[in-house]
């Protein structure tokens, strides 16, 4: 790690430098798809898919009520509008019926036209995406795989004997290298994934202020968003790692606690899926009972954060008027991500955490529960 951030240094090419270029092959190669396009951090990665997609004013973008801000944010920021849609219970992901209820809901009202679902790989685990693209397809929707902390999980498809990876699922997927992320980097970082060379095109002019045959030939309004170079000397170090040892670490992680929680609701991976466990969430009764647990961790020196503690369609950003979608005037708009919020705490989980601090946190969610 060392050598990789001093040459960056000494190359003196800060931005965009060789180790960018490699790592795009590289991460391309491990997803599975054709083009990666790094970029700043994990928000203007989708942000990009939007602006390739021409996505703006009177466009419904289709959003799981429960994930971080930005898979939400983005949408309102191209000036079109958020519908927020229910997730399951047990996998915390999107809700294909419920989102195939939100796109009938808007159709019947007739101010929006539906055009893109986000699909967040919540806490590791893909979506659902076979079931979100039937329901993609029926309405012409494009799927946006918001995989920031996605990268490394992976689907076995219908089609296939071999597992699909997460951010090659969406028709453009994108993922973060904040430091907190299954693959983070020592600042901000992001990436943006798709096997459509028109897209991949338009995201690399959009990354660079809207460039066309060169730096100062501007053809379009677009953003600075790149990559440093030492960033991508720190994640070409971390990917071997993450790729080689980190991704089975974690798994075998998730493993001991879902065997020493048992009786408890731990986290649920469907058959055929493979999570990267960015989080290890388990869920409580009710907020009384999640928040004496999270009290006596917190009395015995154990970390745990509650991620999300409000659902999207209750934060004060989405209030204004102009992101209110139709759907948030109804009340009891996504009951479930909803009493999640009550009920989720995430247990410490990194690929280094060992089966002595395993025992340790389990023996003090027990004995919070006793
Ligand atoms: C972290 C995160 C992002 C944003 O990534 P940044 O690199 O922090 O901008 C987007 N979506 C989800 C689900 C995330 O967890």
């Amino acid at each position: 790690m060392d050598k990789a951030i001093l040459d960056a240094v000494a190359s003196g090419a800060y931005i965009m430098g060789k180790p960018v270029k490699e790592l795009e092959a590289q991460l391309a190669e491990y997803v599975g798809v054709k083009h990666c396009l790094s970029c700043a951090n994990g928000t203007d990665a989708l942000t990009l898919a939007l602006k390739a997609w021409g996505i703006g004013p009177g466009d419904a973008v289709f959003v799981p009520d429960f994930t971080f801000f930005s898979s939400a944010e983005v949408v309102p920021l191209e000036g079109a509008t958020p519908v927020f849609v229910d997730v399951c219970e047990d996998t915390f992901n999107i809700d294909a019926t419920d989102l195939q209820r939100a796109v009938e809901q808007v159709l019947a009202e007739g101010r929006l036209k539906p055009r893109v679902v986000v699909a967040v790989d919540l806490f590791g685990l893909p979506a659902d995406y076979p079931a979100i693209r039937a329901v993609a397809d029926k309405y012409g929707l494009l799927i946006l795989e918001d995989g920031a902390q996605g990268f490394g999980g992976s689907i076995v498809m219908a089609d296939s004997d071999q597992p699909s990876r997460a951010c090659s699922f969406g028709d453009i997927a994108t993922t973060s290298f904040f430091p907190a992320k299954p693959v983070g980097c020592y600042g901000d970082g992001g990436a943006v994934f798709t096997d459509n060379d028109e897209w991949a095109a338009l995201i690399e002019s959009y990354r660079v202020h809207g460039k066309g045959e060169f730096k100062y030939d501007n053809v379009r309004i677009g953003m600075n968003s790149r990559l440093d170079t030492v960033q991508a000397a720190v994640l070409q170090v971390k990917l071997k790692a993450f790729a080689e040892y980190e991704l089975d670490a974690v798994n075998k992680a998730a493993a001991l606690y879902s065997e020493r929680l048992k009786g408890l609701a731990t986290p649920v991976v469907p058959e055929g899926f493979r999570s990267s466990w960015a989080q290890y969430t388990i869920r409580f009764s009710d907020s009384a009972e999640r928040d004496k647990v999270q009290a006596f961790l917190k009395a015995s020196g154990i970390p745990s954060m509650v991620y999300y503690p409000k659902p999207m369609h209750l934060q004060t950003a989405f209030q204004a008027e102009y992101t209110l979608s139709f759907r948030a005037e109804s009340r009891n708009l996504c009951p479930v991500a909803t009493s999640l919020c009550e009920r989720v705490l995430s247990l410490p989980m990194h690929p280094y955490i060992t089966d002595e601090e395993i025992n340790t946190v389990c023996n003090a969610v027990k004995a919070a529960l006793k």
